[in-house]
């Protein structure tokens, strides 16, 4: 779906938008990985910032099934950095529902952070249950199961080096 080449030159993209709009801040910069989905396009995207910056991770599940609309987000790995006072960048691989992320933007807010924004690589709009505002967004993508560049299936593939389709799978393992 995204070749390595595309992803790339997105990301360089990101990168210079979010040092162009955080260039004059005096407040710290911690740029939040959500794992495990999004530590590649973290790892690209923080060195495409030319900016000082702290990295820092949280882990997250998502419980309740397509039967239950309230759904319950837990964090499994909470942030080492503390965020009052600070610009907050959260990176996300993908949004779906937006479910996870509504949670965590509320959790993060209640910290008293000076801003809080959101980049993800990916969004499928088509899926949204939830309404969230998201500052930088890589490329939307229509509803299909997507995998590669961080993003998994059953823990695996994650290392592909691009994005591709589930259906696709056959061609990947020959
Ligand atoms: P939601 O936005 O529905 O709360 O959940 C988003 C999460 O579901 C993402 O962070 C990701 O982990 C997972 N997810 C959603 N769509 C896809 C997809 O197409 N492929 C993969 N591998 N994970 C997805
Ligand atoms: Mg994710
Ligand atoms: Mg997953």
């Amino acid at each position: 779906m995204l070749t390595e080449e595309q992803i790339a030159a997105r990301v360089a993209e990101l990168g210079a938008q979010i040092t162009k709009d955080f260039k004059d801040v005096e407040e710290d910069i911690i740029v939040v990985c959500l794992l495990k989905g999004s530590i590649i396009f973290m790892a690209d995207l923080c060195r495409k910032i030319e900016l000082p910056l702290k990295m820092d991770f949280m882990t997250v599940s998502s419980y309740g099934n397509e039967f239950v609309s309230t759904r319950e987000v837990k964090i499994k790995k909470d942030l080492d950095e503390n965020i009052m006072g600070k610009h907050v960048i959260v990176v996300e691989d993908i949004i779906d529902s937006g479910n996870t992320l509504k949670t965590v933007l509320k959790m993060l807010g209640h910290r008293g952070p000076k801003s809080v924004s959101l980049c993800t690589l990916l969004n499928k709009p088509s899926r949204r249950e939830v309404e969230i505002d998201v500052q930088y967004i890589g490329f939307e993508i229509e509803d299909e199961f997507v995998l590669g560049y961080g993003l998994d299936y059953m823990q695996e593939y994650r290392n592909i080096p691009y994005v591709g389709i589930m259906g696709n799978l056959d061609e990947l393992e020959d």
